[in-house]
């Protein structure tokens, strides 16, 4: 787990505050892993557009659940070559804050593997962490802190139907 320093000056309560926030809310129903299970099957059989469409349900359901705004998704057959770069640890999805575009892709940098889907959900479970930060926690940047990973793992394990680990 590769958390970010804090920063110098400003923000610093709020990076504390993100840290800190190591719970999630998480919808009562299964919703969520029902979608989970749909875009395995379509990533088993590399079914491109069922993926996209299975991450785009995935997504809308959970904006609603939070009820913060949608966020677009692109599913990529690579890794693009211009990736956010202060976020140095994105190897298989991003976010931009501006346009709340997540952008995931199916297969790794280096060896061309196509990516497993425990790792593809935990990273549209990640991307959409990042949209929470500024769009419910209302977070100024969205910071990998101790917190922001125990949020991601909740969503995940939640829509994996696993029980979570705890991060030491
Ligand atoms: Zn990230």
């Amino acid at each position: 787990m590769l958390t970010d320093a804090p920063p110098r000056k400003r923000n610093q309560a709020e990076f504390l505050k993100s840290d800190r926030t190591t719970t999630l809310d998480l919808p009562q129903n299964g919703s969520l892993p029902d979608i989970a299970r749909r875009l395995e099957s379509a990533m088993k059989v590399s079914a491109a557009s069922d993926v996209r469409k299975g991450c785009a349900e995935f997504l809308a359901t959970a904006s609603e659940f939070y009820k913060v705004p949608p966020c677009a998704i692109r599913v990529l057959a690579a890794r693009p070559l211009r990736v956010r770069e202060t976020w140095a640890t994105e190897l298989f999805g991003d976010y931009h804050p501006e346009t709340m575009l997540i952008r995931v892709w199916m297969r790794t940098a280096v060896r061309k593997e196509v990516t497993s889907f425990g790792t593809f959900l935990s990273t549209l479970c990640h991307e959409f962490c990042h949209h929470l930060d500024f769009q419910l926690f209302r977070f100024p940047d969205s910071w990998h802190t101790r917190g922001f990973y125990e949020r991601t793992a909740a969503l995940y394990h939640h829509a994996r139907g696993t029980s979570q680990k705890r991060l030491f």
